[in-house]
């Protein structure tokens, strides 16, 4: 990467640089939690998209983000006056054993800035080796920068803690990976980027001080409740498995696939972070794997919620230095057994239109999901359909099924269920359920179409899938095709951890 020249930036347009407050606060930790280390430029830096709702969250002008110095910042060419670039250092569980010191090997934070939303950091992801690059080469490549930059702002549209993507560029640069790529940057925002592996690195090393001085940081700036009373640390455990239930019935409620579900891809916010090989679910398979790498299956759709047990298991082992004894972590890590199912089963109740979980509905949503993997029926598809159904015609959700007399046994049971509610109205359920039932969702298949158009060098169709997918349970003219079954040659697509 060093023989790349910056590029010739003389005859940027001339739209000042937008006044940000750099705060920096994860800097004032110190020099044992990360190394100073300035991006590494790449040539001729282009926009692909940039999300207007992010920018406005920043306080960035729409015309400043239009321009080519933005483009240069958001690839790492320029640096903006106040902003620290860094990597931090951290370690992780990697597909369920020790990897020992990882660290952003291809992550640069550019600093916190004080922004109009409260105080976010910003990252640039493939801005350039660090220390903590080992064998990488820290970039990433336009593919798979396209995939987590549609999806950050995919899942902020579905309501679904994530860290967001503000900018996406391009550049001509090569980047071997199977085969020869081009590179791409993808600017990260989010209120913290620090995962559960950040904890495992000072414990594992037995650097307690540390290890407290980064929980203290933690509670103070995002958790300050945990300060009120007992074990600030068992508080915060117990806390971040509160967000993590949350999340995960959030995952699980959408067909969501994250597929590299390692510690330290675990955000100690519960936001979902590192986009790579992952997939909302098109035929439901309970048991499906979207990471072409994961060839035991560790990260498959319904291992999702235990392994998230797992990783804060992990985090509270992490933490256990700064607490009085290992009950103390167990009865923090307690309260996800409880917490993650009642959000699940509040979830799907509401996807069938329920307004309150009574004994009996585990059981009308498990019969669905049999049914539905039993004939392989699109996950979204179901659900929107299934919505329109409430105040409706049943057979295009019937349609979808081929053992069509079990659907109308479960059919009827359903529709019981939603006229014995008090006060039942199906028109506002239907809205309801139209509210809560995405319309589109970032299915592999449509995120390969705009790669293949992006690799020449057309990046519209990523610039329709960013709007689209920023209001997705929105049904617009034009737009069928995003939320239509999947093509046959979708099945075929595979995603591995190659990014
Ligand atoms: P991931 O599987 O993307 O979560 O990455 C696991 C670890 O590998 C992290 O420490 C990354 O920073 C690092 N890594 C992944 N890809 C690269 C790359 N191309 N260059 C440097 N480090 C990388
Ligand atoms: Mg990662």
């Amino acid at each position: 990467m060093s023989l790349l020249a910056a590029p010739d930036t003389s005859h940027s347009a001339h739209t000042p640089a937008p006044p940000l407050v750099w705060s920096n606060r994860f800097a004032t930790l110190g020099e044992s939690f990360f190394t100073d280390n300035v991006p590494t430029p790449l040539p001729d830096p282009q926009w692909v998209a940039w999300s207007p709702s992010v920018a406005a969250d920043l306080g960035l002008p729409a015309a400043w983000m239009d321009s080519t110095e933005a483009a240069e910042v958001f690839t790492g060419n320029r640096v903006l006056p106040g902003s620290r670039p860094l990597a931090t250092v951290y370690s992780g569980h990697q597909f369920g054993h020790w990897a020992g010191q990882l660290g952003d090997g291809r992550a640069i934070w550019l600093g916190e800035v004080d922004a109009p939303a409260g105080p976010l950091e910003v990252q640039l992801k493939g801005a350039g080796l660090t220390p903590y690059s080992r064998r990488g080469d820290g970039r990433a490549v336009l593919r798979s920068s396209i995939r987590e930059f549609l999806c950050s702002e995919a899942m902020h549209g579905l309501g679904i803690p994530t860290t967001r993507a503000l900018a996406l560029t391009a550049s001509p640069a090569a980047v071997v990976r199977e085969t020869v790529e081009t590179a791409a940057v993808v600017t990260r925002v989010a209120p913290s980027f620090i995962r559960f592996g950040h904890f495992e690195h000072f414990s594992a090393g037995g650097r307690i001080e540390e290890l407290r001085q980064l929980a203290d940081f933690v509670i103070d700036h995002h958790y300050p409740a945990c300060r009120q009373g007992g074990n600030p640390y068992a508080a915060l455990l117990e806390a971040v498995s509160e967000r993590t239930a949350e999340l995960l019935a959030q995952w699980q409620a959408v067909g969501f696939c994250h597929g590299v579900m390692n510690t330290d891809n675990m955000s100690v916010l519960g936001l979902t972070i590192d986009y790579g090989p992952f997939q909302f679910l098109d035929a439901f398979n309970p048991g499906h794997i979207c990471n072409h790498s994961d060839t035991g299956g560790r990260y498959a759709y319904h291992t999702q919620p235990n392994i998230a047990y797992w990783n804060l298991f992990c985090l509270g082992q992490a933490l256990l230095p700064l607490m009085d004894d290992q009950q103390q972590a167990l009865d923090a890590l307690e309260p996800y057994k409880a917490l993650f199912p009642a959000a699940l089963q509040r979830r799907m109740g509401a996807k069938l239109g329920l307004a309150a979980v009574l004994p009996g509905d585990d059981a009308l949503v498990e019969d669905l999901m049999q049914l539905m993997a039993r004939d392989a029926v699109d996950f979204t598809v179901l659900f929107r359909r299934l919505s329109h159904a409430a105040d409706g015609p049943l057979e295009p959700v019937r349609d979808l099924f081929l053992q069509r007399e079990a659907f109308d046994a479960w059919a009827a049971r359903w529709q019981a269920r939603l006229q014995g509610q008090p006060g039942f109205d199906a028109a506002a359920t239907r809205l309801h359920m139209l509210r809560t039932n995405p319309h589109i969702v970032l299915r592999n298949h449509l995120a390969e179409i705009a790669i293949r158009q992006a690799r020449e060098g057309d990046f519209a169709e990523v610039q329709r899938l960013l709007k689209a997918l920023q209001a997705p349970f929105d049904e617009r003219q034009g737009e069928d095709d995003l939320a239509a079954l999947p093509p046959d040659w979708a099945a075929g697509i595979e995603i591995s951890c190659s990014s």
